[in-house]
């Protein structure tokens, strides 16, 4: 994998910032796009646009080809079994509380446990609080390592018989570690509870196999995977999505509506209510076309290379403190630190007149934060156009930044 040929797909990477070449290292927040994802969608609006399921005319025909191409393409992505497995969303957040709203809401009971560990972005977090604050059930949170890893004698403690769902987020957007989720999710099953799997940070950085994963549902965004904005996917296995209900209601996902009733089209289609993501759906296969090309090992390799250079290079610097994994500690393709008592949102405007994109603040994850008793922390996150060079930058100018804020370190 050549990062420095793939940059030239990458027209916004030749971007300067503030006279200085762009070190996009934000890419757990959002991806980039390359030319082939920009040019799919252009092509669509082009020459295929239309609305999709109804219209009885050649471009109608054309676009609901391409919208369900597309998820057979998703599905393919994360090795489902079929493409009804794959109901098109917004987004990690809206999948998320589907689940939440559409099947868990029915299941729960007064007494019933769901179980989650306290580092979940706010997204595998909020719609829990909900679902429990709607049933009567209760939130149970996993012990944290140190390091932010997960123990899996601590999941086997608390999950029990009361145990209905365990929602983890398979790589965590703040520590970076990689969460077991295929064993937590045989923990899960012993025990009759299903397991809902964050994978915003995964899907896009490592090869998915669902079936072998055992997860329940699974959800992501095609933003953070070189796709645009808009689109995500909620993946349920056929039986679930069969007993889930629509949380939504309208235009293209009913069979039949009378005056005073009305029923369903079955998955995934009756979650897919109105007009649905057309243009995303297609922009999100073309993102996966891409990444399968490089090859989804190679890039979690590549990410993983050089987070782990940026912490071991970051760690030696004094003051700098890094949260998750330390140095030598397997995690995935980003580094979250910060910098003696410097405001990580002083730190990221520094790096940034420096050209260097960062993330600071508490990254959906208040609990967390406060786990590590701080308001904010900085964020590097790396994706196959970064390079060493990359790092290098991050680092030089965490540098010049030690020296401008000398006062507020140690
Ligand atoms: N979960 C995790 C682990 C994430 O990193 C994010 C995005 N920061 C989300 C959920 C939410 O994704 P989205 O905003 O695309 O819905």
């Amino acid at each position: 994998m050549n990062a420095e040929e793939l940059r030239k797909d990458f027209p916004i990477l030749s971007e300067r910032i503030n006279g200085h070449r762009l070190v996009y290292l934000d890419n757990a927040a959002t991806s980039q796009k390359p030319r082939q994802v920009i040019d799919a969608i252009r092509r669509y609006y082009e020459h295929d646009n239309s609305n999709v399921h109804r219209g009885v005319h050649t471009l109608g025909s054309r676009a609901t080809e391409a919208y369900e191409a597309a998820r057979e393409r998703v599905a393919r992505f994360i090795r489902a079994k079929s493409p009804q497995e794959i109901v098109f969303t917004r987004g990690t957040t809206e999948s998320l509380n589907m689940i939440a709203h559409g099947y868990a809401r029915a299941k729960l009971r007064e007494g019933d446990e769901i179980v989650l560990p306290p580092s979940e972005h706010h997204s595998n977090l909020i719609p829990w609080q909900q679902a429990a604050r709607a049933t009567g059930a209760t939130l149970r949170y996993l012990p944290l390592q140190p390091d932010g890893t997960i123990r899996l004698e601590d999941v086997e403690a608390a999950v029990t018989d009361r145990t209905k769902i365990v929602a983890i987020a398979h790589v965590s957007n703040v520590l970076g570690t990689v969460n077991p989720v295929r064993e937590i999710a045989e923990i899960a099953h012993r025990h009759g509870a299903i397991i809902v799997v964050d994978g915003a940070q995964s899907v896009p950085h490592m090869p998915t196999d669902v079936v072998e994963m055992d997860c329940d549902f699974l959800a992501f965004s095609g933003h953070k995977m070189l796709g645009p904005t808009g689109i995500g996917v909620l993946y349920g296995k056929a039986e679930l999505l069969a007993e889930m209900e629509p949380t939504y209601f309208g235009g293209e996902m009913i069979d039949v509506v009378d005056l005073y009733e009305s029923t369903w089209k079955e998955a995934p289609w009756k979650f897919e209510g109105g007009t649905p993501i057309i243009a995303g759906a297609i922009g999100l296969a073309a993102a996966m076309d891409y990444l399968e090309k490089v090859g989804l090992a190679e890039i979690e390799r590549h990410d993983a290379a050089l987070a782990a250079k940026a912490v071991e290079r970051l760690a030696e610097i004094d003051g700098v403190t890094i949260f998750g994994p330390p140095p030598g500690q397997s995690r995935a393709g980003l580094v979250t630190f910060n910098l003696g008592r410097v405001h990580p949102h002083d730190l990221a405007t520094v790096l940034d007149a420096r050209g260097v994109a960062i993330r600071a603040g508490h990254h959906c994850a208040q609990p967390l934060m406060r786990l590590f008793n701080v308001p904010a922390t900085a964020r590097a996150s790396f994706y196959l156009y970064n390079t060493e060079e990359d790092v290098d930058a991050l680092v030089d100018a965490v540098l010049e930044a030690k020296e401008f804020f000398g006062h507020a370190i140690g």
